[in-house]
């Protein structure tokens, strides 16, 4: 049966509106921090009781509302942000739709108390779920102060869809954390059932680097550490902030904060952009971090796309993209020799908590020994005179590298290296991995790769559909120095190798390069492709964990990192070495 239609009460319009501005408690403390941030406020305290749902204060210094604005303020699409089409597209506030202090309105009993710059009295407005308005005089010094109690009290079907109240706070206390970045110039208050939970005093200076301390409160001061600046820009569009370096990585992209426009947004593409920045730096399923403010012209970006602005729409999308691409890009690339310290300070850790099992039980070796101290009789092999003496030299010619002279190998995977500043051990399999491809790349970008023909072709059988796929793809892979050709319609034949991966097997390395044109599907750009082989290639071409190296050998892989861009972290993120410090390790024995 049909029913007629009929204009909906005003207050019905309101709480549906309500439903998609204000969903949860945070939402509701985003919008009031966002209106006294547009008042020009510089001191923004909030006060919350029970997650929210009982109480949630705004107070702010801002220039406050006048008495006769004051019952306007509370209607739907009432603003003074903006007056024509063209406002709308020249935005620089955070709110613009009228429609935040109606919405929560409608849905609490709501107060708001405000003294207007320049006026003697403050006034105040208040409502039942946007019922019984009335307007009385009040004492408050100049600014404005929202209080929602009994959030949803006549919505509880909204009520039902909250979280816990843990959950609830936590997503407040992520709002106030993240206004707080955006604005280091305000100070701002949380304070949660009388207690206060955060707190940030104004910035400093403009500088970036007055916001760190913000950062690290914000980030865990494990992140500030394993940071570097991000500084670019060009036409009107800037790009500041902080980002992880590639082995300071995570799961998910859980961690990263944009911002545009001091807005802060979620937005897909800008995502992408961030993480192509580190795209050879580090494996697919793992995920950058970092706090990234994008300043543009307010024309350059629609923000009128999302009913919480959310996300936004660009002019100009590619600039947008190449600029946090390139901006990031190049801040990993001068820092490229910086590996991240924290898995180098769990690691120590481990060393700082000995458990020595064998003591008592493996004594044997220390019999007789204790009286006169250790006394060392040793017959060196020739070859371990001749490696001591190697590595002595070394140490005198190489101390002043950031690498250091390799002094020795252990497990027949790391190496042990000794600078000035302390001790470095490097994973030699990482390292070599990453020297590969890092040459690989230079001579295929300069399409000038060395081949190796094999002595004979190698023929690879393979499914119908593999051969045929590389068969297709023939000319993409000797433009990598790999050269093939169909061989039947079940078999390849290998010509020639890249000569930079030396004595590899050619087959399992056909036979990886076969899975990758497999997964990288169509759309890929040519950029991720030329990565992705030249990773597969890089692997296939190192030194394996497990073979032996001498001195010079080692000393020269070492030599070759420093001149090699991002030789820092292999290409899946990982570290290729990792750095002890002198003072490091004089805490170990407790001389520090
Ligand atoms: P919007 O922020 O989109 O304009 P709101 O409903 O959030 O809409 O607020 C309506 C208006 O009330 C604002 O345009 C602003 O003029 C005024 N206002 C709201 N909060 C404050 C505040 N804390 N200080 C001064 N003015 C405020
Ligand atoms: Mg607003």
């Amino acid at each position: 049966m049909r029913t007629p239609i009929a204009q909906l009460p005003e207050k019905l319009a309101n709480q549906i509106a309500a439903g998609e501005v204000v969903e949860r408690p945070a939402a509701v403390v985003k919008e009031l921090l966002e209106n006294a941030l547009d008042a020009g406020a510089t001191h923004l305290e909030v006060d919350i009781e029970n997650a929210g749902l009982s109480l949630i204060r705004v107070k702010d210094n801002g220039y406050g509302i006048p008495k006769d604005e004051l019952t306007l303020a509370l209607s739907r699409h009432a603003t003074s942000k903006i007056r024509t089409v063209d406002d709308l597209f020249h935005i620089n506030t955070l709110g613009f739709r009228g429609e935040a202090l109606p919405s929560i309105a409608a849905v609490s009993h709501f107060t708001l108390t405000s003294r207007a710059e320049g006026t003697g009295h403050a006034w105040q407005v208040k409502g039942d779920g946007g019922k019984n308005m009335q307007t009385l005089p009040a004492a408050h010094p100049q600014g404005t102060t929202v209080e929602v109690v009994d959030l949803f009290y006549n919505t509880p079907a909204r009520r039902k869809f909250l979280k816990s109240p843990r959950s609830e706070f936590e997503a407040i206390s992520d709002v106030v954390a993240r206004t707080a970045l955006a604005h280091p110039n305000a100070s701002l208050v949380l304070t949660h059932n009388g207690a206060e939970n955060l707190r940030f005093d104004q910035a400093q200076g403009t500088l970036l680097e007055d916001m760190l301390p913000r950062l690290a409160d914000f980030m865990g001061r494990d992140f500030a550490r394993n940071a570097v600046q991000v500084n670019a820009g060009r036409d009107g569009y800037s790009l500041t902030g902080y980002v992880g370096l590639p082995t300071y990585n995570l799961g998910t992209n859980r961690r990263q904060y944009l911002f545009v426009n001091r807005r802060p947004v979620r937005d897909k593409q800008l995502i992408a952009a961030f993480k192509h920045a580190y795209h050879d730096l580090l494996a697919h399923d793992r995920h950058p971090l970092g706090v990234l403010f994008l300043d543009l012209p307010p024309e350059a970006v629609d923000v009128n796309v999302h009913p919480t602005k959310a996300e936004v729409r660009f002019t100009d999308a590619s600039g947008v993209f190449g600029l946090i691409r390139g901006g990031v890009r190049r801040s990993l690339d001068a820092a490229s020799q910086q590996v991240s310290s924290t898995p180098g300070s769990a690691a120590l850790r481990g060393f700082q908590a000995p458990t020595p099992q064998w003591h008592g039980n493996y004594s044997a070796p220390y019999h007789g020994v204790q009286e006169t101290g250790p006394s060392f009789d040793f017959q060196a092999p020739p070859q371990a005179r001749a490696d001591a003496d190697e590595a002595q030299h070394a140490v005198e010619q190489f101390a002043e590298h950031p690498l250091g002279a390799a002094v020795a190998q252990v497990h027949n995977t790391y190496i042990i290296a000794q600078s000035d500043r302390g001790l470095i051990m490097v994973d030699q399999h990482a390292a070599h991995e990453r020297l590969v491809y890092e040459k690989l790349k230079k001579q295929v970008l300069g399409q000038s790769v060395e081949q190796q023909t094999l002595l004979l072709p190698e023929v690879v059988e393979l499914p119908r559909d593999d051969a045929a796929l590389v068969a297709d793809h023939t000319a993409e892979l000797a433009t990598f120095g790999l050269e093939v050709e169909p061989f039947g319609p079940t078999a390849v034949a290998i010509r020639a190798t890249p000569a930079l991966l030396g004595k590899t097997s050619s087959r399992d390395l056909l036979l990886d390069l076969v899975e990758d044109l497999r997964t990288l599907k169509e759309g890929i750009t040519l950029q991720t492709r030329l990565e992705e082989t030249l990773s597969t290639m890089a692997c296939h071409g190192s030194i394996r964990a497990g073979k032996v190296l001498s001195i010079a050998e080692m000393n020269a892989l070492l030599r070759q990192m420093e001149s090699t861009p991002n030789s820092a972290q292999c290409n899946h993120g990982r570290p290729t070495y990792v750095e002890l410090g002198l003072a490091d390790v004089e805490r170990l024995f407790g001389r520090r």
